[in-house]
């Protein structure tokens, strides 16, 4: 299993201490935008981010570090790759299709090669329903991934995590409202209680019919026609 952690805070004293047994047996994916700025990342602080790297290596726990290329950040890319050489981390570079949003604070040139279509259209296909079928490629699913907010919310991906912080759209609201506003909360459950979940295991994929009253339209968005708009990331530096 591969653990995501966008959090900047995986130390003994937060929530991740409670699972920090757990996910060493993992591999964590950091997302960590730049060697000397992390600008992406807001309130976030690097020596900090560093810190909780080290002891997180320090118990043995193995390590990637994903890098979003954005402009601001592209000519750092060889610098991160020999600090994570450095650190005995794998280093990946990571392109996502909703970088491509106008309304994205950073630009990435990088992820418009990824699909052709406009963030707002495909926005406007999504969350008013208006495709066929929504042929779902999910990397929760497929490659196991989770992901760990640093609000201790534990999500299939970075892209629900980012609809719940967002609380852009009334679908994940619903989602708790019915699962229960605790139901994946490292504060109030184990990790493997979560996962072993009835929407972890069942509702998540049936909820992919547009139809389903738990339907959440971000899923089609980043995964759906089969994948086209997925991440990639890559150990290469793509140029
Ligand atoms: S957005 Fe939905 S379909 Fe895509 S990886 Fe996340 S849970 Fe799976």
């Amino acid at each position: 299993m591969v653990v995501c952690c966008y959090c900047p805070d995986v130390c003994r004293d937060c929530f991740c201490g409670a699972v920090l047994s757990v996910i060493c047996e993992y591999v964590v994916h950091w997302s960590v935008d730049g060697a000397t700025r992390n600008d992406y990342r807001e309130n976030v602080s690097l020596d900090r981010v560093w810190n909780n790297i080290r002891a997180y290596h320090s118990t043995g726990g193995h390590s990637i570090w994903q890098y979003i290329i954005f402009d601001y950040n592209e000519d750092e890319v060889d610098i991160a790759r020999q600090m994570a050489k450095e650190n005995r981390m794998k280093f990946f570079t990571r392109k996502s299709w909703r970088n491509t949003s106008s309304e994205n604070k950073f630009q990435s040139k990088q992820s418009k090669s990824i699909d052709s279509d406009s963030h707002f259209d495909v926005y406007k296909r999504a969350y008013f329903g208006k495709y066929e079928t929504p042929n779902i490629k999910c990397r929760h699913k497929i490659k196991n991934e989770i992901f760990i907010g640093a609000n201790g919310r534990v999500w299939p991906c970075c892209h629900l995590y980012d609809e719940h912080v967002k609380d852009g759209h009334k679908s994940i609201r619903h989602l708790l409202d019915v699962q229960g506003q605790e139901f994946n909360s490292l504060y109030t459950h184990d990790l493997l209680e979560i996962l072993n979940g009835e929407w972890y295991q069942h509702v998540l994929e049936d909820s992919w019919n547009k139809e389903h009253d738990l339907n959440l339209p971000r899923c089609y968005m980043a995964c759906g026609d089969h994948g086209k708009r997925e991440v990639i990331k890559s150990d290469k530096t793509e140029t």
